[in-house]
């Protein structure tokens, strides 16, 4: 029997623990303890992911949250180290790029015990992304990096990890599986006119006064050609709240995965800063605007089914109403054959 810890915390990271746990548990020989450091806390930020997903409750919730990035992800390695002492795991898996991604590997490493970073090898190339911190320090620990593109695996690559002594491989992306196995659960909207579906959280366009402006300004005047329907993130709310800047949009509280998938089905475009919305567009072979400099998803704007915008209101505007007009087909095969768990359940055990 092999004693798998999972740490997560962020809402991408219940998205993409969901199918590797179900798989996991139906393992004979794998038992897995899920440790919830806190990050995000709010029911439908975390507890509805785990009840739609059927995701296992967490042995440990440790609420860490609402702290600096240093108060924050010294806080985990504590209290994820004293739980990785007592269950001496034979295993640490984390996701993604979130302050739970990095203190949970660095618990775990320094006891050595071995850590599989699941959607390892990507890079912005932006040092100054908080993510790209915790993805390039998560993957210089880690035992296992399981890649979901050729270009994370080209990355590590270039970054001298032949040399290490590591096992890396490309098992396609688990968001891929999330998005097959719950497309029929999928919950369509409420409404029936056309809309775009806009998501924007990231640090870097949230917390410029400047940037946040231009972007609800570009999305007030596209609001006024096509409904824009946002699930908005509390950290947005947060700092439009502290701007005084209004959303004449649709603005809906943050919705749970069925509800993400049935708006992706239906929506005309997507418009986002989010890592896993930009792939999940391409899933639905919807056209998509990135509200960045750069992306680690490069193979979507090679193949022209995604465009990074500046936060210019007008090269928004100009870009949304382009990509209405484009039509996208999952074509490439670009983010595996959806059974990336399984491949990375062989690979540990
Ligand atoms: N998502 C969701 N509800 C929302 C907004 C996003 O379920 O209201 C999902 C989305 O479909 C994707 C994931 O959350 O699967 C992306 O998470 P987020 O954008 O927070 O993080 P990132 O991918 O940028 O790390």
């Amino acid at each position: 029997m092999k004693n798998i810890i999972t740490i997560l915390g962020a809402r991408p990271q219940f998205i993409k623990a969901a199918t590797l746990s179900k798989a996991l548990d139906e393992h004979p020989e794998a038992q897995e303890i899920l440790i919830h450091t806190g990050q995000h806390f709010d029911s439908n930020m975390s507890e509805i992911f785990f009840n739609q997903m059927s995701i296992p409750e967490p042995k440990y919730n440790l609420a860490i949250n609402n702290l600096g990035h240093g108060a924050m992800t010294g806080e985990m390695l504590k209290a994820t180290e004293k739980i990785l002492l007592d269950e001496k795991p034979d295993l640490v898996v984390v996701y993604g790029d979130t302050n739970s991604t990095l203190a949970g590997a660095l618990a775990a490493t320094k006891l050595h015990i071995p850590v599989a970073h699941v959607e390892a090898g990507l890079r912005s190339f932006n040092m100054h992304m908080p993510e790209e911190i915790n993805r390039i320090l998560t993957d210089r620990i880690s035992s296992f990096l399981f890649c979901p593109t050729e270009a994370a695996i080209n990355n590590l690559h270039n970054e001298g990890f032949k040399n290490f002594d590591v096992i890396i491989k490309n098992v396609g992306d688990v968001m891929f599986d999330a998005c097959r196995t719950f497309a029929l659960k999928a919950k369509p909207p409420q409404f029936s006119d056309p809309f775009i579906l806009v998501t924007i959280h990231r640090a870097e366009n949230t917390n410029d006064p400047s940037k946040l402006k231009a972007i609800v300004e570009a999305l007030n005047i596209l609001h006024q050609e096509i409904k824009v329907v946002i699930p908005l993130h509390p950290r947005t709310a947060q700092y439009l709240k502290k701007y005084g800047l209004t959303l004449k949009c649709a603005i809906v509280e943050p919705v749970g995965y069925l509800e993400m998938l049935g708006m992706l089905q239906k929506a005309k475009a997507i418009v986002t800063d989010s890592g896993g919305l930009q792939k999940e567009a391409y899933f639905h072979s919807k056209s998509c605007v990135t509200i960045r400099d750069q992306t680690e998803w490069v193979e979507l704007v090679e193949c022209g089914a995604n465009i990074l915008s500046s936060t210019n209101t007008a090269e928004i505007v100009q870009k949304v109403r382009y990509s209405l007009e484009k039509t996208i087909s999952l074509n490439p095969i670009l983010y595996g054959d959806g059974h990336a768990v399984d491949k990375i359940v062989n690979l540990l055990l």
